[in-house]
């Protein structure tokens, strides 16, 4: 059996194990460390963003960011069934109901056509993702909450260093959600961040991320003594991970090249297949520059999607399938609400199959993946 080829390898980029050592050294490992205020610093700089601040995961922060909407029973929220289950877990940890919409066949991305046929008067604010680092139509979205008072979240777990029209995903919504997950872009294991694009939730984030308290303003000398004032969590990311995040964070072109690189010798690879009607390739946007986040092949049908995953696992590469629909799930009937027909959903759902992408993966081994697609259209 030939060696096995991961779907996903985490990589060094430049001084990430160097800066743990520097943060060792400092003395301050729990959250809001120097490289913490680096980390944010650089986002806020490169994306236009007001102000980051650092969550020790994508579900922490878009947990933050439903409090922030201050969600509560009765409320709803406008989001993908094609998603990762932290986008709705936020909306239901609050007892507010997601009301899933389905997704456009061309981005993967929530329908901005069906908003008007799903909005009510307990709508409270939309939660778009930015599916495999390619935006959502973002001017529409915000119309269309500008109009009606909703508050904009943008899960960009997958998307950062991506943009929509030249401008960083991110930095549309009130509030905006990154990860840095050893599965995503830039990496520090387990973390994330919030992105706060509406200076109103400045001061409650600061509270809500430090497990209810005033303790922020303590540190600046503001109060004399610290208390618990409002609901909240421990959202910080520890120092040790933003330490190993700012040397991904500083090689971001260089990691995005890479990446780059890998999803055109794909592109290229495969064009043939999807001339002769086999398969589709991505789509992005003239008005999208995507991060390279995610190489997919949408099959004809649900059997073909499962005989390639199979072919490919028998060759020792590991391909896979993504998102259960969350309205199909057990918690998104119990929870969710879904007024209308998902078929794109689910469509995308049976067909759709990753495969490997990191900036590591050689090209041989990519020769291989190629390859063996061929090869299971040609049996
Ligand atoms: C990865 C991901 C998340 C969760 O990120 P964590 O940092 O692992 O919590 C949320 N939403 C989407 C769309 C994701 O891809």
């Amino acid at each position: 059996m030939e060696r096995s080829i991961p779907f996903n390898q985490p990589c060094l980029a430049g001084k990430e194990l160097e800066y743990v050592r520097q943060a060792v050294d400092l003395g301050k490992l729990a959250g809001d460390g120097e490289f913490a205020r680096r980390c944010a610093a650089l986002l806020e700089e490169r994306f236009q963003i007001a102000k980051v601040v650092l969550t020790n995961s994508c579900t922490a922060a878009l947990e933050m960011a439903a409090l922030l909407c201050d969600l509560a029973p009765g409320d709803e929220v406008l989001l993908p069934s094609f998603t990762f289950v932290s986008t709705a877990n936020a909306v239901v940890r609050c007892g507010a109901t997601p009301v899933f919409v389905d997704i456009r066949p061309d981005t993967l991305n929530l329908d901005e056509s069906l908003l008007e046929s799903l909005v009510s008067s307990n709508t409270r604010a939309i939660f778009p993702v930015h599916y495999a680092g390619i935006g959502c139509a973002m001017d529409a979205i915000a119309e269309f909450a500008a109009q009606r008072e909703l508050i904009v979240v943008e899960d960009a777990a997958q998307a950062v260093h991506a943009s929509w029209e030249g401008r960083a995903l991110g930095s549309f919504g009130h509030l905006a959600a990154f990860s840095f997950h050893e599965t995503k872009n830039f990496i520090c294991g387990e973390g994330g961040a919030l992105a706060i694009n509406d200076s109103r939730f400045f001061k409650r984030a600061e509270i809500l991320r430090d497990k209810g308290t005033d303790r922020q303003r303590f540190f600046r000398g503001e109060v004399d003594k610290y208390t618990w004032v409002d609901t909240g969590s421990s959202y910080t990311c520890s120092e040790l991970g933003a330490a190993f995040l700012y040397g991904q964070l500083e090689q971001m072109d260089q990691i995005s090249a890479r990446r780059e690189a890998v999803y055109q010798r794909y592109r290229t690879g495969l064009a043939a297949l999807e001339a002769a009607g086999h398969l589709k390739l991505p789509l992005v946007p003239e008005n999208c520059q995507t991060n390279f986040h995610m190489f997919y092949l949408l099959l004809n049908d649900q059997q073909t999607r499962d005989d390639l995953l199979e072919y490919l696992r028998e060759q020792a590469i590991h391909a896979v399938f993504h998102y259960v629909p969350l309205h199909s799930s057990p918690m998104g009937r119990a929870a969710g609400k879904t007024p209308r027909p998902l078929p794109v959903t689910e469509m995308v759902s049976n067909q759709l199959l990753r495969l490997p992408l990191f900036p590591d993966l050689s090209t041989a081994d990519q020769h291989r993946v190629i390859d063996a697609v061929h090869g299971f259209f040609e049996r």
